[in-house]
């Protein structure tokens, strides 16, 4: 068999790509950083601990022993990110806030860092994108993660309408890989993802039809935004979603390895929920 030249090229740019991913991740999981030990990483720390009470009513509900774990992770995932600021100052609340939306929707997996992305671009308001006609409150691309600051902070200043915006595109992050580049995906991840599309598309075509009303009706766009509506919706509606939607609150409590009602305001650190740093 003869293979040419250019082919031979395209296979190994095409592996190249998916190892990669491997050798960073595998880079980032032998250390941890060096901000959860510095002296002026400990004194940061009471601060984002008060801001986070104070604003992020997920981590306000979670006993001490998880909130320490949950600012740990948040520390890991915003030093890994660039954060790049569009008509606002940078100011350190702003990353604090973004990155603990992605350790809330990722608080029961390994994988917490959503290594696919190093940018997170912040926008003071909506924004339009080149060649583009509407106004976005937030998107995810292959370039990295975009959010209106205005509407990411009007997610957590309503926390139980189900919009949160933080929780949406961080929904769309974890998945990017699974839609667009699965192979980018560690491996657990990815299998249960498949179980999930498996469990709940019966429940997504009822939405197409019209037949749900538990989700804001932009679930019915396509499938991935099924995922991130209902991602909202599970946060912040738990219990009416566990009532109206049983199959769907099992199968995303199955992905997500987090139940929001029994980890929000129990008495005890939830041991199911990974504490991996
Ligand atoms: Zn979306």
């Amino acid at each position: 068999m003869i293979i040419s030249s250019s082919s031979l090229l395209v296979v190994v740019l095409w592996g190249w790509h998916y190892v990669r991913y491997d050798i960073r991740r595998m880079k980032r999981d032998r250390f941890l950083p060096p901000v959860l030990y510095s002296e002026a990483g400990k004194d940061s720390q009471d601060q984002q601990h008060k801001w986070l009470l104070a604003h992020n009513l997920y981590y306000r509900s979670l006993h001490p022993d998880s909130q320490q774990v949950f600012l740990e992770r948040t520390r890991i995932f915003m030093y890994y990110k660039k954060f790049e600021y569009q008509g606002l100052e940078p100011d350190p609340f702003i990353p604090l806030m973004i990155s603990s939306a992605a350790i809330q929707l990722t608080f029961g997996l390994d994988d917490f860092r959503l290594d696919y992305f190093d940018r997170i671009y912040v926008f003071r308001t909506a924004y339009r994108m080149t060649l583009r006609q509407h106004y976005f409150q937030g998107h995810v691309s292959s370039k990295g993660i975009y959010l209106s600051w205005e509407h990411f902070m009007k997610g957590y200043q309503d926390y139980n309408d189900a919009h949160n915006v933080g929780i949406h595109e961080m929904a769309h992050a974890l998945s990017f890989g699974f839609f667009s580049d699965p192979y980018t995906m560690p491996r657990q991840l990815r299998k249960r993802f498949n179980e999930y599309v498996e469990n709940v598309r019966p429940i997504y075509r009822k939405m197409k039809d019209g037949e749900i009303a538990l989700l804001d009706t932009y679930a019915g766009t396509n499938f991935n935004e099924f995922w991130a509506v209902s991602a909202e919706s599970f946060f912040e509606k738990p219990m009416m979603m566990k009532l109206a939607e049983p199959e769907l609150y099992q199968s995303m409590c199955k992905l997500l390895n987090q139940d929001p009602l029994e980890i929000m305001y129990s008495e005890r650190p939830v041991h199911s929920i990974s504490t991996k740093l």
